[in-house]
């Protein structure tokens, strides 16, 4: 009988993903969409001209994203805080992990065409149409959501409810929630009016309303969401986010050679970098495990050493230097 491996999925098996050497430029004014959460004016490059002509993508390595854990901790950390990185660490970003908006396959266009006009997208370059460029409002946008999933989890897992009463919001009076919806600037609550409204029965669904979290809690006079609704629809949201990256992945399976014996490996494909990570924090989240957070910029990370406490040796130098000229102001007062 062959000896049973211990992972369930020999990195050979998993779907490799392509590193790039990429280059930023200015955005084109047809490549924002009318409203974007998180403002930022680079778009990040990384096609080329091959010899016969045809616009391929400039990749200088293949990796496992599926094996590597440190993935979607720098992608929230680098692009989901709000500030995002200069050039040099974005750069360095492709270099490593590639493109996130690729689709595998380059017969779908990328995910964030679909924010804009029809008329800006007839507007577009090849070399956008072909997804060989993404702008990085729409990767902190994605990094945004997950780093909200991500903060979600965390805090139900420590059971912090006033943080995850925080992230969800409050429930306006006299109404019921129905479910929540994730988007870039924060978690939204869907109600619905737990009276039926004078005058007749309610069409279903048709008072479903949506409001940003930050919203409800600052205008309508809103009850706390009771513990047990904490739990159930901040699970559910998490829930809901995985499912959804799991049905743009499959399974893929391979002949895998070794001495002159074939067997067949299970592994995964997956439609893009967003997918591949949210399905590693999936098994992150079904082992029940956390990021270790940064000292000094407070970041979720993974780390290469067992008593790593810091993302990033510059982040780490970053946080002596601000303590040390901390120390010597309040030594000079
Ligand atoms: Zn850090």
């Amino acid at each position: 009988m062959p000896k049973a491996k211990p992972s369930p999925l020999p990195p050979s098996g998993n779907g490799l993903w392509m590193q790039v050497e990429a280059a930023i430029r200015p955005l084109e004014p047809w490549e924002q969409p009318s409203w974007r959460p998180i403002p930022d004016d680079r778009m990040v490059c990384f096609g080329e001209k091959s010899r016969g002509g045809l616009l391929v993508p400039r990749w200088v390595g293949v990796y496992s994203p599926l094996d590597t854990p440190a993935l979607p901790a720098d992608f929230m950390r680098l692009f989901g805080r709000g500030k995002l990185p200069r050039d040099p660490r974005v750069l360095e970003f492709y270099r490593r992990y590639g493109p996130v908006s690729q689709s595998k396959t380059l017969k779908d266009s990328p995910v964030w065409l679909s924010r804009l006009s029809t008329r800006a997208r007839s507007q577009l370059s090849a070399e956008a149409r072909q997804g060989l460029c993404e702008p990085l409002w729409w990767v902190a946008e994605e990094a945004r959501r997950m780093w909200l999933c991500y903060e979600l989890y965390r805090s139900l897992l420590q059971e912090d409810l006033p943080s995850v009463r925080a992230l969800l919001g409050e429930v306006p009076q006299g109404e019921d929630v129905r479910g929540t919806r994730l988007s870039p600037i924060g978690i939204s609550l869907l109600t619905a009016e737990a009276e039926p409204r004078p005058g007749g029965r309610r069409r279903a669904g048709s008072a479903a309303l949506e409001r940003p979290a930050e919203r409800v809690s600052a205008q309508v006079p809103g009850r706390p969401l009771t513990d047990e609704e904490c739990c159930r629809w901040g699970w559910r949201l998490l829930a809901d986010r995985l499912t959804a990256a799991q049905e743009q992945s499959s399974v893929n399976w391979l002949v895998d050679e070794e001495e002159g014996r074939y067997r067949l490996v299970k592994g995964r494909r997956f439609r893009d970098l967003v997918v591949a990570m949210y399905l590693q924090l999936g098994e992150m989240m079904d082992r029940g495990e956390l990021y270790r957070t940064c000292r000094g910029c407070g970041g979720p990370f993974w780390p290469a050493r067992g008593k790593q406490r810091f993302c990033d040796p510059r982040c780490g130098d970053a946080y002596r230097q601000r303590r040390f000229y901390r120390r010597s102001r309040t030594a000079d007062s």
